[in-house]
């Protein structure tokens, strides 16, 4: 039987992929058999204007003001390359994520849209949503490129309000210009806005959390991203401070604590839990969102540095190399795939049911060639009452929302879960100059 006393430290995966890694070699776009004909369009920008302590996103490198011309003019180079073997797709959403989509210029934003639009055939009613910073996002012109784009969502992170743990973050944007981000978008009513938020911070008190939701509630966004900080994808310095500073760190229960009341907050708010730990405000998700999560048929294209693609079964991701990206595309005119994963889209649905919630329909279990080891692996959550058999379809418990991370590494296949685990045991390394000190929170895997 499954029983989950902790919280991984090390980092449970965001969105984990069931399936086999099959290296890089012979691999071939063109045979692939995709779902839909509508599809979504991922653009990696790997730059910011500093590393946040805590992110281990893809870096491309660290930039002071602005976005390397040089990457964007590989960018639209690999949208020529790649739009070829998309000829029968529709594209209609396109995502900016990274990094800091908004150090873009309104000029290079503008060419990556228009280079989308000459080569790939989009629908008349594209949704365009893009990510960045407050500062970023107020002192340029690429705010009206965006309203002249159409643009419908714009997302922020702003992680929490309180100054000092901004600080210990390492976030250096101002909260006075999220305030005056969102007066602007007062003017320009399509775009919507999210704020991205972290909690299980060191030292995070109920007060501190009551005052960001009562300030995300006078700011109404449109949503609301919550994750909990994973410890392991902090930078040295960062946990050297807190071990340093001895600062309380959350254990399983507060960590529970604190999501079930930003969730109970946001709900009575007005805000529908779309995936856990995502709140919006009517169900007009962007579709690159749903895609992700298996939805929609699950199909998105991603560009740029290290982006990853879903697509006819197969998950598969660029170079994370800057030089070898540019000088794959650049050079010798190649799609800079790096790797991929037989991955079907039944099996992933069913991996990533816990973080989409609520119910999950024997037929959709019965689908996939996996099925006896799915079943086995359900039954056991149903009897550590992380589910409930409601005979022809699993329901999560609230045991189940407060353990769905964990529950979607359960749901990994073994050899991905292996590798999910080893993973684990290599970035847990960074613990050991710190007399166990991180281990209050623990992990199950190391
Ligand atoms: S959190 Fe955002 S701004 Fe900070 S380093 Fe990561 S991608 Fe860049």
């Amino acid at each position: 039987m499954i029983s989950y006393k902790k919280f991984s430290i090390y980092g449970v995966s965001g969105l984990p992929r069931f399936g086999e890694f099959q290296g890089a070699n012979n691999f071939k776009i063109e045979e692939l058999t995709p779902y839909q004909e509508n599809i979504s369009l991922y653009v990696h920008i790997p730059f910011c204007q500093q590393g946040c302590n805590f992110c281990q996103l893809r870096f491309g490198g660290i930039v002071v003001n602005s976005i390397p011309q040089i990457y964007i003019d590989t960018l639209i180079s690999e949208i020529s390359i790649i739009s070829k073997f998309y000829y029968n797709k529709i594209i209609d959403s396109i995502h900016f994520g990274g990094g800091t989509p908004s150090l873009l210029n309104e000029i290079q934003f503008k060419g990556i849209i228009t280079s989308i639009k000459n080569n790939f055939n989009c629908s008349d009613d594209i949704s365009v949503s893009i990510e960045g910073d407050a500062d970023s996002f107020i002192n340029s012109k690429l705010i009206y490129a965006l309203q002249d784009n159409k643009v419908k969502n714009i997302s922020i992170g702003v992680q929490t309000f309180d100054e000092e743990l901004r600080s210990i973050l390492g976030r250096r944007d101002s909260i006075e210009n999220i305030y005056l981000l969102k007066d602007i978008l007062s003017k320009f009513k399509q775009i919507d806005l999210n704020i991205d938020y972290l909690y299980n911070l060191p030292q995070m008190s109920n007060s501190v959390i009551e005052k960001d939701i009562n300030i995300i509630n006078t700011l109404s966004p449109h949503s609301i991203d919550i994750h909990p900080l994973k410890y392991s994808s902090c930078n040295y310095n960062l946990l050297k401070t807190i071990f340093d500073k001895k600062y309380i760190l959350p254990d399983t229960q507060r960590r529970i604590f604190e999501f079930n009341l930003l969730r109970s907050n946001f709900t009575d708010m007005g805000y529908e839990e779309i995936f856990v730990g995502y709140y919006s405000k009517g169900n007009n998700v962007n579709k690159y969102l749903l895609r992700l999560h298996n939805l929609l048929g699950g199909e998105y294209i991603g560009i740029g540095l290290g982006a990853r693609s879903y697509y006819g079964d197969y998950s598969f991701s660029n170079t994370f190399n800057l030089k070898d990206y540019y000088s794959m595309i650049n050079a010798s005119n190649i799609k800079p795939i790096s790797r991929y994963v037989f991955a079907p889209l039944s099996d992933n649905f069913i991996t990533l049911f816990p973080k989409r919630g609520k119910e999950l329909h024997f037929s959709d279990i019965d689908i996939s060639k996996e099925r006896d080891y799915f079943y086995d692996v359900l039954f056991m959550l149903e009897r550590g009452e992380y589910l409930k058999n409601e005979s022809k379809s699993f329901k999560m418990t609230t045991n189940g929302y407060n353990w769905y991370q964990n529950m979607m590494e359960s749901l990994l296949s073994i050899s991905q879960k292996k590798l999910h685990i080893e993973n684990l045991r290599n970035r847990a390394k960074i613990f050991n100059d710190f007399n166990n000190f991180f281990d209050s929170i623990g992990s199950e895997y190391v």
